[in-house]
């Protein structure tokens, strides 16, 4: 499953959304999806021709805080002793070109570029060694966050779960290693964040094989792995870009929810 470097995205294009292999500037549609047995139906469209989506749709996002520690030193904490986890609702996802909407009862909404984890196959109590066998590969998210929120309500729930509060994207990049995967956040054009995973304080097989001893996850879900330094807020008609050489670049842009 790991060893071939694929790009699986998830489009819409004629009104019907599909799965395809993403190569060079074409994707071509597989069936049914790349969660096991695929294949291409031989359907191919230049990529500028679809909408990208949300690259899944995930039965949960787990979320681990305080995973860098530069982050927790811009906080001024230390980073936790064990992974500190929660969750976002699938109802906050939203794709690439997706607007990040700010409700109007906060006034501090920060942006948080993540590396996030794409599970593969159903995981229940796996062990660190045998976790990457668990992962279809790697996209990118945005952990929105009403910091002001966060900070008076003392657990996250409202501060992350907002609508349009997870965008992800552009699409699941496959068979790259866990350890050396860089991450930029810009905002309008402004470099903010730039970090990579080898700066985790719990690497990526330990995060899974850690959440699959709480929880079981499902094929499809998301590890966001949490935020290096560098988060601030977003105003309206701010553009936000999530980057990683590895990956790809998931764009959003800012407006007020309605
Ligand atoms: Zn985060």
């Amino acid at each position: 499953m790991k060893t071939l470097k694929k790009c699986f995205a998830r489009f819409e294009t004629e009104g019907i959304v599909r799965w395809g292999l993403v190569a060079g500037l074409l994707v071509e549609e597989i069936l049914p999806n790349p969660f096991g047995a695929y294949s291409p139906t031989g359907l191919i469209w230049p990529l500028k021709k679809v909408r990208l989506l949300a690259p899944v749709l995930p039965s949960k996002i787990v979320a681990v805080g305080v995973n860098y520690a530069d982050h927790a030193k811009e906080f001024g904490k230390a980073p936790p002793p064990i992974p500190l986890l929660f969750l976002k609702p699938p109802s906050a996802v939203i794709g690439p070109g997706d607007v990040i909407e700010k409700p109007a009862v906060s006034h501090q909404v920060d942006f948080e570029g993540e590396i996030a984890v794409v599970i593969g196959r159903r995981a229940r109590n796996i062990s660190r060694a045998a976790a990457e066998k668990y992962i279809l590969g790697y996209t990118l998210m945005n952990d929105v966050t009403a910091r002001d929120l966060q900070r008076t309500d003392g657990q996250w729930s409202r501060a992350k779960g907002f609508d349009t509060f997870a965008p992800l994207g552009p699409w699941v990049m496959c068979g790259i290693p866990s350890r050396k995967i860089t991450l930029q956040t810009y905002v309008n054009g402004r470099r903010r964040q730039s970090s990579s995973t080898q700066q985790l304080v719990f690497d990526i097989p330990t995060l899974v094989s850690h959440i699959s001893h709480v929880m079981t996850l499902e094929p499809g879900d998301i590890i966001s792995t949490g935020t290096p330094a560098g988060v601030g807020p977003l105003q309206s008609g701010d553009r936000v870009e999530i980057r990683s050489p590895e990956i790809g670049r998931l764009i959003n842009t800012v407006g007020n929810r309605k």
